[in-house]
């Protein structure tokens, strides 16, 4: 027997200085799909997201609350974890960065990349919240541009990686799709970077700063890692990487990071030549989401819009939330959240399109005085084509992530049963009739099937409609 192909798909690990918002609930249900698809592809899927710990925010959001920062970290990385109940996620391993396996993991790549790595004294301004230095041509007005505040101009003895040795090689590697990041405004973004020049980065901070939190520097325990130094590793250290060389060989490399776009240069420059410096294979691809905003605007704290995905699953239920998120927010680009979109997608397309037509077959073959065999094909030549049309565009809008294109694919199969329904009037007595709804149960069968990385829930809850044949309502209207 052939071994599975093996699919290694990871999320950005999120930091936990605070709790989880909507807009960390999208990339975990876009990694799901993939996941979940890859799955049903028959390949053996290994999904891993996680939490980043390490980070001084921690420390500096602990001492605003006034409690310990291990107490902070292990309380928001919970609630992290606990979206896999909410938003029915099937990752296979949950890491956060305090964990001993990633601490091992992380110095035993510092180790691997010691070549490239040395002391100088350095002077910078620097985000606290980006956990980066930025050149004074990158502010916008001066402020940090993802958190528009005042950088910190900082001077201290820290250890260098070489990253400006790599420029042409990532280049390369980047410009070929080696290294594939999708979609290519994306790409594009990443090589006019690189050839605005690359510099040697800052891969450890004082540990006084972080007041004894952090990754300590093997052999100075002075110096703890850069959070993104020591967080990128996370990757690796989940399969084994400090300790299970078999697992690390099955695994990596990884065939797909999802991240946000405010972290592509951390993945597609800085991950790629640390990688190549400790002489491991690249990831496959990179695909970069955009941000959820609320009513057009950034979510944050200070505006006092954040939306809590818990509360939003538990007012709509766990499909609703993840069907909102993969059919309005365009997968690559900025999406919008208001209440007024999320019922209105409710209504229209899970109430009334999809309850509507499963509601209506199932219940015609209930009512049906005629028995319906158990069709093993469908008879009807249009309804066929238009089927085998929805999974070949459907294939093709997963493969190039464009998760709103695949749903709205089998919204069009759903509108087609329900003229065809309008055209057969199956209802009605007679053998064609009978026909027809066995046509019908077996396109249903086939959203159900389409559906199930998507909405696994009630793609199950179908599955069950069509083999008892009691329809129950999926979706009640809001
Ligand atoms: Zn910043």
């Amino acid at each position: 027997m052939r071994e599975k192909e093996k699919f290694y798909i990871t999320t950005a690990i999120d930091y936990v200085n605070a709790p989880p918002h909507a807009g960390h609930a999208l990339e975990k249900v876009q990694a799901d799909v993939i996941a979940r698809y890859h799955r049903a592809l028959g390949e053996e899927v290994f999904f891993l997201t996680g939490t980043d710990e390490d980070s001084l925010k921690n420390v500096q959001a602990a001492k605003k609350e006034g409690i310990s920062v291990k107490k902070l970290v292990d309380r928001n990385a919970r609630k992290f974890y606990e979206l896999k109940k909410a938003l029915n996620l099937t990752f296979n391993d949950f890491i956060r960065t305090t964990e001993n396996r990633h601490l091992k993991g992380a110095q035993k790549l510092w180790k691997a990349c010691q070549k490239d790595i040395y002391k100088k004294t350095y002077r910078g301004l620097y985000c606290v919240g980006c956990e980066e230095f930025y050149k004074k041509s990158e502010l916008v007005s001066g402020l940090c541009p993802e958190h528009k505040t005042r950088p910190e101009l900082i001077e201290e003895e820290n250890y260098f990686f070489k990253l400006s040795k790599y420029q042409d090689k990532i280049k390369k590697i980047i410009e070929n799709d080696e290294v594939k990041i999708i979609p290519c405004t994306r790409k594009n973004e990443i090589i006019s970077f690189i050839n605005s020049g690359l510099k040697d980065i800052c891969i450890s901070r004082l540990a006084e700063r972080g007041q004894g939190w952090g990754i300590p520097v093997p052999g100075d325990p002075n110096q703890i890692l850069w959070t993104w130094y020591d967080a990128l590793s996370n990757y690796i250290n989940a399969i084994g990487y400090p300790d299970n060389p078999k697992k690390f060989k099955k695994w990596w490399p990884a065939d797909l990071h999802i991240v946000g776009k405010g972290i592509i240069r951390f993945h597609a420059i800085y991950w790629i030549a640390m990688l190549i410096s400790a002489k491991l294979a690249l990831p496959k691809t990179i695909f970069v989401h955009g941000y959820l905003t609320v009513a057009s605007q950034k979510m944050s704290k200070s505006l006092g819009n954040v939306i809590d995905p818990f509360e939003l699953v538990k007012k709509y239920g766990t499909d609703p939330v993840r069907y909102f998120l993969l059919r309005e927010i365009p997968p690559a680009e900025d999406g919008d959240f208001t209440y007024e979109k999320f019922e209105g997608r409710y209504n229209a397309d899970l109430a009334k399109g999809l309850g509507n037509l499963v509601a209506r077959v199932i219940t015609m073959a209930k009512n049906s005085k005629l028995q319906i065999p158990n069709y093993k094909q469908i008879t009807n030549s249009k309804l066929q084509t238009t089927i085998n049309k929805t999974q070949k565009k459907y294939k093709k809008a997963l493969e190039d992530f464009k998760f709103n294109e695949a749903l709205i694919v089998v919204w069009d199969l759903i509108s087609f049963c329900d003229k065809y329904i309008e055209k057969e009037r199956p209802w009605e007595e007679g053998e064609k009739q009978k026909e027809a709804i066995g046509n019908l149960l077996l396109a249903v069968n086939e959203i159900a099937k389409l559906l199930e990385p998507f909405l696994p829930e009630t793609s199950e809850k179908i599955f069950g409609q069509l083999r008892t044949k009691k329809s129950k309502s999926l979706f009640p209207r809001l």
